[in-house]
This record gives structure tokens, sequence and C-alpha cells, in this order.
């Protein structure tokens, strides 16, 4: 009878599961999405039940569709959308409030406070993080500020607090469990990456009592077990957890450091490991820990694009120019011009930059610019929004990346990939399986019970990579990266009014 490993992908905007074999191969998989709240302008929240629920539906969906018997099922790995925070009744097992998404900026006031107090740099010393509603801690003050009589509990030990992977191994092993991983903990901004503790001065600050937090692990071995009447009548283990863009790291056997990968998503997501010393960013870059494995921590340096892929969906649904986000490709091959510049800051810029007010502009317009032109420009900003975070990360790092391995939607772009090599003048890579978040986590699963041996082996796995070179020359690339960094600095000249 074959086994398989079962990763559960809870994301931002759905659920899946996928079943992983040990070639590596996707045998089945099943997806659902769930209900996203916008109760204001700027939040985003989710009903965690019903994030729990679409789970374990899309769970047996891929079961049923895999026709595999649950015994098959060796081990579970979990991977979630990071930071988002729930707060939840240790008693009834109820949230007391909805689970608040990393996108929402409903703390935006208690993290001007935390500014205006001058806790930067404790934040940043501690943690690794820059100040933002994105990360979890204010989002549990903001809970415990909000629902009545929710601080008093916590105190008492009433109340749990978790990101999204708590909160499930909570509910499927029925209670048993109250943990997290190293990855998933370095994100809340209470977590101290240097100690290894949650910060008792943070927590001090933020009023948050220690007795809602998890216990914290290592991202590979047991976490909890789903009980038989959970699992079809057979107990599973869990034996994986990380947040999704270091599981997408790990996936993409990005083990030693110096090894960094870039998911092109509706934003872009670039992790750079740096071993085993964590590696404070004097670049806007935060640091973070990317991995925890046999009782050691790798750290990473991390820098989001908020604008990336959202971009080609602006290209399409507003502008009409296609009708499918994959033919921005042969729209851009058809363009001839290399000299419009679109900055597609729509929501600001994010790192390395982290400017709020900048807005999108367009540059170098003529009477005889086309819409393949603007898609060529629009697809080529995602390539320097990437040289503008990996030059910061190679800065911090102190060291060049040999070649960046590539994953998510818009890796699918061959001229992108093409671009995005000859601007960087490095290798990009990019494997035939681009689920590297499902198959990060299996990997980490299957490590913990032997499934794989170990790293080596699963680094000799060929994963049918396809290696885009560069063909231009570095005078090339460096004169387009400058008018690049001209385009951006005029952006931000323009002051944004509503
Ligand atoms: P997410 O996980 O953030 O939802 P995905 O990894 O599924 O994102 O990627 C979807 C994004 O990639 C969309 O914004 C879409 O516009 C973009 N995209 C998908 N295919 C292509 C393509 N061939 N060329 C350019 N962009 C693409």
């Amino acid at each position: 009878m074959e086994t398989y490993i079962m990763a559960i992908d809870q994301g931002t905007t759905s659920c899946r599961a996928v079943l992983i074999n040990h070639a590596a191969e996707v045998i089945a998989s099943a997806q659902k999405e769930f209900t996203q709240y916008f109760p204001h302008p700027g939040w985003v929240e989710h009903d965690a039940n019903e994030i729990y629920l679409t789970v374990q539906s899309v769970m047996a969906t891929c079961l049923q569709k895999a026709k595999a018997d649950p015994q098959q099922i060796v081990g579970i790995g979990i991977t979630n959308q990071r930071e988002t925070t729930v707060v939840w009744d240790k008693e009834s097992g109820l949230p007391i409030y909805n689970a608040i998404v990393w996108q929402s900026r409903q703390t935006s006031e208690i993290c001007d406070q935390l500014r205006a107090q001058g806790c930067e740099e404790l934040i940043q010393s501690h943690t690794g993080l820059r100040i933002d509603p994105y990360f979890s801690a204010t989002k549990i003050r903001w809970i415990l500020d909000h629902v009545d009589g929710a601080q008093e509990r916590a105190e008492k030990g009433e109340l749990l607090a978790g990101t999204i992977d708590t909160w499930l191994i909570w509910k499927l092993s029925d209670k048993a469990a109250h943990v997290t991983d190293y990855t998933n903990a370095s994100r809340t901004m209470l977590y101290n990456i240097y100690d290894r503790c949650w910060d008792p001065e943070i927590l001090k600050l933020l009023q948050i009592p220690e007795s809602m937090l998890p216990q914290v692990q290592d991202c590979s071995g047991l976490f909890a077990t789903v009980p038989a009447f959970h699992f079809y009548g057979h107990a599973v283990p869990i034996l994986g957890v990380a947040g999704d863009q270091q599981v997408a790291l790990f996936g993409q056997k990005c083990f030693h450091p110096g090894m960094a990968k870039n998911t092109y998503g509706t934003g872009c997501f670039l992790l750079m490991n740096t071993g085993e010393t964590p590696q404070r960013s004097k670049n806007g870059l935060v640091t973070t820990i990317a991995c925890g494995y046999e009782g050691k921590i790798t750290y990473a340096l991390e820098g989001s694009i908020f604008v990336a892929g959202s971009a080609i969906q602006w290209l399409r649904d507003q502008m009409h120019f296609m009708s499918s986000s994959a033919e921005s490709e042969d729209m851009a091959k058809a363009s001839g011009d290399h000299s419009v510049m679109v900055v597609p800051a729509f929501t600001g810029l994010g790192a390395p930059y982290w400017d709020p007010h900048c807005r999108g502009a367009i540059f170098g317009i003529t009477r005889g610019t086309t819409p393949e032109d603007l898609t060529r420009a629009t697809l080529n900003s995602l390539a320097y929004q990437t040289r503008d975070v990996l030059t910061a990360m190679e800065k911090d790092a102190g060291r060049k990346i040999a070649a960046l391995r590539v994953d998510g939607g818009a890796s699918a772009n061959r001229y992108l990939m093409q671009f995005q090599s000859d601007l960087l003048q490095c290798q990009v890579v990019r494997p035939q399986n681009v689920e590297s978040t499902a198959l990060g986590a299996a990997f980490l699963a299957g490590l913990s019970c032997g499934y794989w041996e170990n790293l080596q082996e699963i680094e000799a796995m060929n994963s049918g990579d396809h290696t885009y070179e560069p063909a231009i020359s570095k005078e090339e690339a460096d004169a387009l990266y400058t008018r690049w960094q001209q385009a951006v600095r005029a952006a931000r000249m323009m002051p944004y009014t509503e």
C-alpha cells in the first residue's frame, strides 16, 4: 500500500489539501474558498470556525479524489497565511472575535502609539520586525480592547490566542495541543528571535498575558495527533508546521545560506536564507526565522512587495488590455518599447522603501505608446521591484546570490522570468512543480517520521528545473535599472491627495 503525506495549505482566500507521494508528486488536491469580511474600509477579517470547517472539507474531498484510505496518510503538514490572529475561549472553543487578517489595517492607531512611545528600536532589536499592523501583536491587543471583559478573562487564563496554524492544530487535536512553530511565532512581533522566547518586555508593553500564547517548537516534529474520529477512523499525527512564505523557501530547497526564493503572486515575497545567525537589516527588510529543524534555527531576510501580479490584474480588469493574465506574455513580447516605466505603487511602496504615501505612476508615454508597451512595462515593474529588494538583501547579508528560485502564479510568465534574469544578471530557476508551499509542508512532516531520510535525500530529487540565464550585458541591465530608480524617485515626489 503506497503511503502519502497530506499537506494543508491554509491561505488568505482559500484552503487546500494536497496529497504528496514519496517522489514529491501531487497525487490529488482539493481547494475551497471561504468568506472575506470587510467590516470597515481597510479592515479584513475571517471567521475562524469557517476556516476550520473548510479545512475539514478539503481534507475529505482530497482523500476521496485520490481514492485513498485514511490509513495511507502517514502524517499531516500544515502551512498557513501568516500573522492572521485568533483569540478564543479555552472552555467553549469559540473565537471571541473574528480572525484579524494580516492585511487588515485596523490596528494602525495602536502602532502609531507604539511609535510615539519610541518602541521601534525595542521591537526591531528583539523581534527583527518593523512596527506594523501586519504582525499579530497589535491584533491581539485590539481584540482585548474591543471585546467586553476580554482583558480580564485573558488575565484569568480563560482565553487562548494563536495564528491560524495554532488554531487549526488545537481544533484538529480536539483541544489537546496549543502549539506553534518558530516561523509563525517570529511573525507575531511578540517573539524574541534572538533569545527564542515570548518577549517579556513586549508582552508587558502590550499587556498581553503569556498564558494566552502557544508553546513554540521546531517546524518538523510531532505537534499533535488528530484523533480517529476526526480523520475517518484513523488517528494521524501532525508532523510539520510553518508559515506559507517560509515553507515555500523550504519547498524550494533553499537549505543553505545565500539561497533565495521569490514568490510572484498578488504581491511578491522574497526570502533569503542567511544561516544560523540573524542578520539585522539596515536596508528596509525584516529579519525572521526561516526554519527550526533538528533543534537548529535558520534565519532569513524578508522583503515584501505589495503590488506584483495584482498589477497584471489591473491591466486585465480595469484597462481591459487582455482577458487573462497569461496573455500578458505575448503582449509583452509584441512590444518593442523599452522606454515606458510603470511604477505600480497602488497602495504605496513596501520593502525597501516603506512609503505608504506614494501612488502609481507611468513615465515615458508618447503618441505611439500601445497597450502592449504598457503591459511590458508593467511586467518589467515586477522584476525591477525584485531587484530593489534583492539589492537590499545582498547588502544586508554581505553576499551575492548565485540564483533566484521562483514560484507563484506570475512565475509562469516566460517573458517576465527572462527579463528578471537579465535585470538581476543571475540565474532564475523555476521548478516544474511550483507547488512549493504544499511541498515544503509535506517535506517538514515527512522528514520528521522518516518518510524522507534527510535534507540530502530531498535535495537529490529532480524537480525538473527550468533555468533562465542573463541574455543582456551588465551595462545594459544597470542602465535599465537606473531609469527605474529615477522613475521611483519621481513617483515619490508627487504627493498623494484623496
Ligand atoms: P496568490 O497566491 O497571491 O493569490 P498566485 O500565486 O495564485 O497568487 O498568482 C496569481 C497572480 O499572478 C495574479 O495576480 C495574476 O494576475 C498573476 N498571474 C498569473 N498568471 C500570470 C501570467 N502568466 N503572467 C503574469 N501574471 C500572471
